[in-house]
């Protein structure tokens, strides 16, 4: 299996070969993981600083999860939930309601992100409908934003340059400004361009006719679309206000902030702004196993299914090896504290990527909370003016970062128009001295950076 050439091989190949030759240059071949380390073919150890895809929270090799999915499959492998029920469902929604807290009692599994996103607005279509609310289609969300890449999600994801590949195929949804607290879209501080964009969602409501908006829909902390962005707390319950003000209901995209934020839902930060439906994936399975689910309260669950019922299924929608994966991971959140660790050691090394700042040139800002984090590079800290395309700057970072240790994931979102960035999300098992490693690691690798663009003249 090493010696398969995974370059351009006559038939078959690695997912790679799929994605632009330029980015996909020089990948490392990993062969082995180990806690929040991969290995690549070479031998080369690298520290996981976007935990896969901001998913292995739990790192890699957990036992506890791998036997549990291991013995739920000899005991019973699958039977089709349109037509059977079983238990490990019962017991992963279970655990899932009780970390979510009241309002969100009722919890629907599906296959990952984008599948999630997707269930959650049809359930609330679907309620909607059922409720006579029929004109009910409309969906606003944030530019820019993700909420994953099914031609229905692309259409709600927030990506200036989609529309002109997918547009005549996704239907795109109504975007307003995204409460950028390091490039606010109205004023000058944070708050400034919160209370703008909470603004902006009240105009557009009117603007499309309350009686025709369905949802608004926003991730509470950014994913790689922002860089982890963390709105003005005023965003929180301004939004709650306006939704409820003019009937549209409020939906987090937790895909990413579940479990990372320093508690189980970042919607539990903000006790005046309770969502009406939250979608949670990556942390849930944490790479072991492909889940999403969308949560809502009983109350509008048990009414649909008075009604209509919600009456849409995947194949592998709740899967009995899927459910007891995801339980073992809650399992291991809970019984290891990992969401206090998130909360306790996201502090730190959110106070190590502060003093990075401090000493670069090129670090603009440092944001986040819990360990969902991110790095922001700019040419320029007083202007806040981007590094040109041509450079990459975040990718080359994290070239330079393979070479140092550190497997991170760069975004230069919209051509820069947003700034570029590294976001910093480790697995949630990481140590206070694994922290200092990473952080160290991290800090060579910018100083090399700078010291190339000191080089060629750019600094
Ligand atoms: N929403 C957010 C906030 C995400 O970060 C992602 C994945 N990056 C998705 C939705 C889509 O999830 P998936 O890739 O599992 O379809």
């Amino acid at each position: 299996m090493d010696s398969l050439n995974l370059e351009r091989p006559p038939r078959g190949g690695a997912q790679d070969l799929f994605y632009s030759k330029a980015n996909t240059r020089g990948l490392p071949t990993i062969v082995r993981g180990e806690g929040i380390y991969i290995f690549d073919d070479r031998g080369n150890r690298f520290i996981d600083v976007i935990s896969g895809a901001m998913a292995a929270s739990l790192g890699q090799g957990n036992e506890r999860v791998l036997k549990a999915m291991y013995e739920q499959g000899m005991k019973h492998t699958f039977s089709y939930v349109r037509v059977s029920r079983h238990l490990p469902n019962a017991a992963l929604t279970e655990r899932v309601s009780r970390l979510a807290g009241a309002g969100f009692e009722r919890v629907h599994l599906s296959s990952g992100g984008s599948e999630s996103v997707e269930m959650a607005i049809k359930f609330l279509r679907q309620y909607s409908y059922a409720k006579g609310n029929k004109d009910k289609t409309r969906i606003i969300t944030l530019m820019p934003s993700y909420h994953g890449g099914t031609l229905a999600t692309i259409g709600w994801t927030g990506d200036e340059d989609a529309a002109s590949v997918w547009g005549p195929m996704a239907v795109f949804g109504e975007k307003i400004p995204a409460p950028l607290s390091y490039r606010p879209p109205f004023g000058t501080t944070s708050e400034d361009g919160s209370r703008g964009a909470a603004a902006a969602l009240e105009a557009k409501i009117i603007e499309l006719g309350a009686e025709n908006v369905l949802a608004f829909m926003m991730e509470p902390i950014g994913g790689q679309s922002t860089g982890a962005n963390v709105p003005h707390p005023i965003f929180f319950s301004e939004v709650r206000r306006v939704c409820d003000k003019y009937g549209v209901f409020l939906v987090f995209d937790e895909i990413v902030s579940a479990c990372r934020s320093g508690k189980f839902l970042a919607a539990h930060h903000y006790p005046d702004c309770k969502p009406d439906v939250v979608i949670t994936a990556k942390g849930l399975g944490a790479t072991y196993t492909p889940i999403g689910a969308m949560m809502a309260s009983a109350e509008m669950v048990d009414e649909l299914a008075d009604l209509t019922g919600f009456n849409l299924s995947h194949t592998y929608n709740a899967n009995p090896i899927t459910c007891a994966g995801a339980a073992a991971v809650l399992d291991e959140m809970v019984d290891r504290d990992l969401i206090g660790n998130a909360a306790m050691l996201g502090e730190k090394l959110k106070a190590r990527l502060e003093g990075i700042k401090d000493n670069s040139p090129i670090v603009g800002d440092v944001r986040g909370q819990g360990l969902m984090l991110a790095v922001e590079y700019v040419r320029d800290k007083m202007s806040k003016e981007v590094f040109s395309g041509d450079i990459y700057a975040s990718d080359r970072i994290r070239q330079i970062g393979v070479e140092n240790g550190l497997m991170l994931y760069s975004r230069r979102q919209n051509g820069g128009r947003y700034g570029e960035w590294s976001v910093v999300c480790p697995p949630l098992i990481i140590t206070e001295d694994q922290i200092d490693d990473l952080a160290n690691r991290l800090e060579r690798t910018i100083a090399a950076f700078v010291d190339e663009m000191v080089r060629a003249k750019v600094l």
